[in-house]
């Protein structure tokens, strides 16, 4: 038997968490799918969506790229842009869609005029103050992009700072500050992100961005997310795959951070900081083993980490074992190591992903 570690994906909760942001934001809905599908795996996911998504973003013109090598014609928005001006050569041969947020680029696409057939994005600053135009410069942008020749279909977009903070009154002003400074322009919008599909109904365009909340998980990191439905796309599995006796007052794994108060029994799951487990996890972190939930003792290291089992005597070696997935919500494993859900499943790595729709493959 290989390693028994292994990252499970089920596409068709991907699928029905897409129809959730659709039934909440209407309109058309870009599938987020940037950094790999946030861990998930962009070119499965995107195959999976399909059928339903208007569209993919994505970070970057290699994930675009990616996508476009395995087969998919959808729109591609690149949500970072451009680099370089070179760029904009693989935006074209790739009908990929740019956000564009520095008035260098716009210049530099305007001198070269290739087709862009798929059109562009443009970026307003509504206070996340990293990225976008400010809305003095916004109607003198789009005018610049209009007047060229060809047909360029353009959207102004804006990313909220505050959506998933519960800062209502500074989401209310960016959507005030948008609202005005698109006012009177002919172009499409797009405005929310998962925090604003799920906590801003008003908050709506004509493109929704929906990430996090496909992968089944809240923004504002409330655990577990029956939330309208979601379910976790991802789960992060292996099994126990070594125990040992450990008498009191020994300690188990690097630094001796656990210390056995009583003849404890330990088991051993082949699945560490390397795979993406968080090194951070403290003592006590629950970890699901064959139903039950035991704690997490002594220092996770790279390739495998140790569980308390003196409590539970029928697990076993073999017991199968889940980090993150139903029973262990990511988004508490994540508060519980001072991050947040987005980061450790976009850090899952190094073990083979699963994919499975539905109950075609057996579930833990
Ligand atoms: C990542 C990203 C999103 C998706 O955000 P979630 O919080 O994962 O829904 C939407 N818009 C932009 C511009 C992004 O960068």
């Amino acid at each position: 038997m290989s390693r028994p570690t292994h990252i499970y994906i089920d596409l068709s909760r991907l699928r029905n968490n897409f129809l959730v942001a659709r039934r909440l934001h209407g309109a058309r809905l870009l599938a987020v799918i940037k950094a790999n599908a946030y861990g998930h795996g962009a070119v499965s996911c995107a195959h999976a969506l399909s059928s339903v998504a208007d569209g993919f973003a994505v970070a970057t013109v290699e994930e675009g790229i990616e996508l476009r090598q395995a087969g998919v014609t959808l729109p591609v928005v690149v949500l970072e842009g451009v680099f370089s001006a070179s760029e904009f050569d693989s935006v074209v041969k790739h009908q990929l869609t740019p956000v564009l947020h520095q008035e260098w680029q716009v210049q530099a696409l305007l001198k070269q005029g290739g087709h862009y057939g798929a059109g562009f994005w443009i970026k307003l600053d509504s206070g996340m103050h990293r990225l976008g135009f400010s809305p003095q410069d916004l109607p003198r942008i789009v005018h610049m992009l209009q007047t060229g020749s060809r047909h360029r279909p353009l959207t102004v977009m804006t990313h909220f700072a505050h959506a998933d903070s519960g800062r209502k009154e500074a989401v209310e002003s960016a959507l005030a500050l948008f609202c005005k400074a698109t006012a009177g322009l002919a172009v499409e919008t797009s405005l929310a992100n998962s925090a604003a599909i799920l906590g801003y109904p008003e908050a709506r365009g004509d493109w929704g961005r929906p990430g996090l909340m496909l992968y089944g998980h809240d923004p504002a990191g409330s655990v577990l997310s029956p939330r309208e439905g979601l379910q976790p796309v991802m789960s992060l599995r292996s099994q126990i795959f070594g125990e040992r006796w450990v008498p009191p007052g020994d300690t188990v794994g690097y630094g001796g951070l656990f210390v056995a108060q009583r003849p404890s029994r330990i088991g051993i799951i082949p699945c560490g900081y390397a795979d993406g487990y968080p090194r951070t996890a403290p003592q006590g972190t629950p970890v699901w083993v064959a139903g039950h939930r035991v704690p997490l003792v002594g220092r996770v290291s790279m390739d495998m980490l140790t569980v308390d089992l003196t409590d539970v005597p029928q697990v076993t070696v073999g017991a199968q074992a889940e980090l993150w997935g139903d029973h262990v919500p990511v988004s508490d494993l994540a508060s519980r190591c001072g991050t947040i859900a987005y980061e450790l499943l976009c850090h899952v790595k190094r073990a083979p992903f699963q994919y499975f729709f539905g109950d075609s493959v057996a579930s833990c």
